[in-house]
């Protein structure tokens, strides 16, 4: 039978797991869900091309400029920002929506979205970031995805620094250099921040029936 803390009610958490392009956090982000039935991912719009092998609604919602200013006019997103001159941004209401069945929602989004998560739900917020073990392997890992031009893998290095300038903006912060250490890494930390008391919902009724005084 599984212990009793595994059932009480908690509230979710937001996980957000950055880097700069390359250094894998796709790949963590889909070990992770791939393992663990309490976490979802949060599938953001953008407004940049389709990459050989992405499925529009899995990987992304796809749609055009008009679209995705209609959203934020709208207040849809629940954060967006500029990414390599094109716009993401979060969809509110399927995050709203498995938060409120205590359920956790992975986010794959940049610094600028981690900060306006962390300004909305700081409580609830947790940030970590990927680094590469060195430069070089990041531009390996860049070329060998095969998915981006010459011209974008130049663009995604040129920026790297930049977004790695914004490491001490995060909570945990993991070199992927072995993929299965870094996975266990991640999976420890979502292991430990969901017990952690505050969100566990569920603890006052617990104790509650567990100090209650023998029923007649
Ligand atoms: P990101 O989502 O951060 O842009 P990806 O997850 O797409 O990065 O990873 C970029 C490439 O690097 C992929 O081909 C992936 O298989 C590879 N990769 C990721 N982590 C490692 C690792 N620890 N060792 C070797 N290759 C890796
Ligand atoms: P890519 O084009 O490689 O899929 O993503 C480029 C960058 O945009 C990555 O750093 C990714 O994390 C970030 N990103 C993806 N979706 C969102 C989003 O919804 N909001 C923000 N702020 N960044 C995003």
């Amino acid at each position: 039978m599984p212990s009793a803390n595994f059932r009480l009610a908690r509230r979710g958490l937001l996980f957000v797991i950055s880097s700069p392009s390359g250094a894998g956090k796709s790949t963590i982000a889909r070990r992770i869900l791939a393992d663990d039935e309490e976490i979802h991912l949060s599938v953001s719009v953008t407004t940049r091309p389709k990459r050989p092998g992405e499925v529009d609604g899995v990987d992304y919602h796809f749609v055009d400029v008009p679209t995705f200013k209609n959203m934020v006019a709208e207040n849809q997103l629940l954060e967006w920002a500029h990414v390599f001159d094109n716009r993401y941004g979060t969809p509110r209401a399927p995050v709203e929506d498995m938060l409120h069945k205590g359920q956790d929602v992975l986010f794959d989004i940049d610094w600028q979205g981690a900060q306006q998560l962390w300004q909305q739900a700081s409580g609830d917020t947790i940030r970590v970031y990927i680094l590469p073990p060195s430069f070089e392997e990041l531009e390996r890992r860049l070329r060998g995805r095969g998915t981006d031009s010459e011209e974008v893998i130049q663009k995604r290095m040129a920026r790297a620094a930049s977004e790695i300038s914004h490491w001490d903006g995060y909570d945990y912060v993991l070199i992927n250099d072995d993929m299965d250490e870094c996975v266990k890494q991640v999976k420890n930390i979502l292991t430990v921040e969901r017990i952690k008391r505050r969100r566990q919902i569920g603890l006052i009724g617990f104790t509650r029936k567990l100090l209650a005084p023998p029923e007649d």
